[in-house]
């Protein structure tokens, strides 16, 4: 899966949910998030963010974006 992390806050961008084939981004407080359970890894979204703020899951760091994407995705 592909996570939203701390460089979307507050961003007014929304060119990821654009792209997205499966419509898996969300709303949070401050920020989209991607619910990764809905995420099928297409990748599309990553070099679409201005901000650089999508990742894959993969990267280091990620375990907590992951959780942070998934608490406000499942309030949907
Ligand atoms: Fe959507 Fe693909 Fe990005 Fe996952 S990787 S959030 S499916 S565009």
């Amino acid at each position: 899966t592909y996570v939203v992390t701390e460089n979307c806050i507050a961003c007014k961008y929304m060119d990821c949910v654009e792209v997205c084939p499966v419509d898996c981004f969300y709303e949070g407080e401050n920020t989209l998030v991607i619910h990764p359970d809905e995420c099928i890894d297409c990748g599309v979204c990553e070099p679409e963010c201005p901000a650089d703020a999508i990742r894959p899951d993969t990267d280091a760091d990620s375990e907590r974006w992951v959780a942070f994407n998934r608490k406000y995705a499942e309030m949907w």
